[in-house]
């Protein structure tokens, strides 16, 4: 796991109609081994702060540290998951998931298709290794990417309403196996979704966004018993 130091974190977009305070000094910590979700309604600025912290976009002020370093752009010990999957659609399964492997790791032949496989069995996509990513449903799709993602072994995964387009029933399958893998692989998650509901069923702290825009509400810990 790894822990994530949100220091002071402000952003603003300059816009036609005048500059927009997406983020207002937002503060919090996420410790290793941590689930955390942010939840907060439409333009509360999760994306944002999603953005930020996975190094896609820079903070107008403060920042953000992952394991003490500052994020300044996407790193292999991170592993990010949108909503919308973001699978290459000319790469199979096998060859998403190996993707990070090859690019990041440098890992080619047995070594690499071992870890594909393993990855394959970890997300119940057995038996789809050839097939491309159009001929598979939005919960297959994100398993791909979930897959892909976890590929590297990274200290951090960060997701953005990664359930966000898939039917109800799909995606409580998806959060059940998701805090499977959680267990298993002892990852910090970082998790973003608009449905507080979702964010109730997976977290151990909700960091709640919205009221006033840009700004944390407040942070809850869930105690449940998990099944
Ligand atoms: P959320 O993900 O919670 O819906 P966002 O982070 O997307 O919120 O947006 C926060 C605010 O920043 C909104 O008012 C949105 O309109 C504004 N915003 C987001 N991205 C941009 C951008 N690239 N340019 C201008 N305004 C933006
Ligand atoms: P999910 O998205 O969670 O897989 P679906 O209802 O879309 O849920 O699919 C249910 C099951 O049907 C899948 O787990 C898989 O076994 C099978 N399935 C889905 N899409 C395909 C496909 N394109 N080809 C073959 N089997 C599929």
């Amino acid at each position: 796991g790894s822990s994530v130091q949100v220091s002071g974190v402000s952003k603003q977009y300059a816009s036609e109609q005048g500059t927009v305070q997406a983020l207002a000094d937002v503060n919090f910590q996420v410790d290793s081994g941590e689930l955390v979700c942010i939840v907060g309604p439409s333009g509360c600025g999760k994306t944002t702060l999603f953005r930020i912290l996975a190094g896609l976009e820079p903070a107008t002020r403060g920042e953000v540290t992952l394991n003490g370093s500052v994020v300044t752009e996407p790193t292999p010990n991170m592993g990010i998951v949108f909503q919308e999957y973001h699978l290459f659609p000319w790469r199979t399964v096998r060859g998403n998931i190996a993707f990070g492997l090859e690019k990041a790791v440098g890992l080619d032949g047995t070594d690499r298709d071992q870890r594909v496989q393993q990855l394959v069995d970890l997300v119940g996509l057995a038996g789809f290794e050839d097939s491309y990513p159009k001929s598979l449903s939005g919960g297959m799709k994100q398993r791909v990417a979930l897959a892909r993602a976890l590929a590297i072994d990274p200290a951090l995964l960060l997701m953005d309403e990664p359930f966000g387009a898939v039917d109800a029933q799909t995606r409580e399958r998806l959060q059940a196996e998701l805090l499977d893998i959680w267990q298993e692989t002892g990852k910090t998650i970082l998790f973003v979704t608009h449905d507080v509901e979702e964010a109730v069923t997976l977290a151990d702290r909700v960091v709640v966004m919205g009221r006033d825009p840009g700004q944390i509400r407040e942070i809850v810990s869930v105690d449940l018993d998990r099944p």
